[in-house]
């Protein structure tokens, strides 16, 4: 069986890149028709998130010129991560194998043929894996991979120095869609899946035209969105404080005495003191409690699937 490719690409202000990246695409597109790779349906989807340039009108004219092309609109700029699952949910049922990409083409098209193979090989997810960014500025390269250090401490199962760049097959995408939360973090959804995955490693490059998408500071409210719809880690980090602070709070007590006793100290200095250590630690502790039980609603009201099966035999 030919594997049904669809490619789907979340399009945001790209005017620039559209014309090089559509045709890169549909050349890689074909080359893996020609040799028998994919089945003639594959498909391109762009989708365009609510752009304010001529985005969307030269996707319309790329799928009237090629039926390869495809096209989804959203009603308005929905940010990178909603506009990709808007096209992975769009075309789940259509696929048997999705893999996503930028448009602006920074995640080498040729690792496609190799997650193909890995797909081919009983794979249902491929993560595409920066193997070095030496082509991102420093800053970007810093505070990248300091976010997936920061990711993994925190106890987020997430792939280092993966983006979106993936292959999904048709059941892993059902999976996928299972997870109905609405702070979306896709790269640190994936892996809860399960299924048998492998990663495929490329170059990143650099953007060929148009600026970034993500300045500094979607960039961290992204980050934080991550931390904070993957780990109640944090919430924890509350309670352990609150506990630190207690436990130095018996040795200021000792030492506060030590010093009303022997006449160091002018009045009101110890009980001041003693009860600022005290307290301090007391109420973290209490907020560190009462953060317990909110993180519990918290992953309760996600409404996670428990589970997916992937055979019954019977
Ligand atoms: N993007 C989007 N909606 C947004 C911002 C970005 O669909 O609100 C798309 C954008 O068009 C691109 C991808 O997300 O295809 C990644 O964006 P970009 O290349 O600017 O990010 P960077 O590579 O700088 O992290
Ligand atoms: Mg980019």
């Amino acid at each position: 069986m030919v594997t049904k490719l669809y490619l789907v690409i979340p399009c945001y202000n790209e005017e620039e890149v559209l014309p090089e990246t559509s045709k890169r695409l549909l050349l890689k597109i074909k080359t893996l028709q020609e040799t028998k790779r994919i089945s003639d349906e594959s498909r391109i989807v762009f989708v365009d998130d609510g752009s304010k340039d001529s985005t969307w009108k030269l996707i319309k004219k790329y799928h009237s010129e090629n039926s390869t092309f495809s096209g989804i609109k959203l009603s308005k700029n929905k940010g990178h991560q909603n506009a990709l699952l808007a096209g992975l949910a769009a075309v789940s049922e259509l696929a048997d194998a999705v893999i996503s990409l930028d448009a602006d083409l920074q995640d080498d098209i040729n690792a496609i043929d190799k997650m193909l193979e890995k797909f081919e090989n009983g794979n249902d997810i491929v993560y595409g894996v920066r193997s070095s960014r030496k082509k991102d500025t420093f800053f970007k390269r810093f505070t990248a991979e300091g976010f997936y250090k920061i990711m993994s401490f925190l106890g987020a199962d997430i792939v280092f120095n993966h983006a979106d760049y993936r292959l999904m097959s048709t059941r892993a995408l059902q999976g996928l869609l299972e997870y109905k939360e609405v702070n979306l973090f896709l790269r640190g959804i994936v892996p809860l899946i399960g299924y048998k995955s492998d990663i495929v490693s490329y170059e990143r490059s650099e953007r060929f035209a148009g600026e970034s998408k993500y300045p500094l500071r979607k960039m961290l409210s992204f980050a934080f969105e991550g931390i904070t719809s993957l780990s109640v880690k944090p919430i924890r980090m509350i309670f352990s404080v609150g506990i630190i602070i207690f436990l130095i709070s018996i040795i200021a007590m000792i030492y506060c005495l030590g010093s009303y006793l022997t006449g160091n100290t002018i009045s009101g200095w110890t009980s001041l003191i003693m009860s600022i250590w005290l307290l301090g630690g007391l109420q973290l502790i209490a907020v560190g409690m009462i953060g317990e039980y909110i993180g519990k609603v918290y992953l309760e009201t996600k409404a996670r699937p428990k589970f997916i099966i992937e055979e019954f035999l019977h």
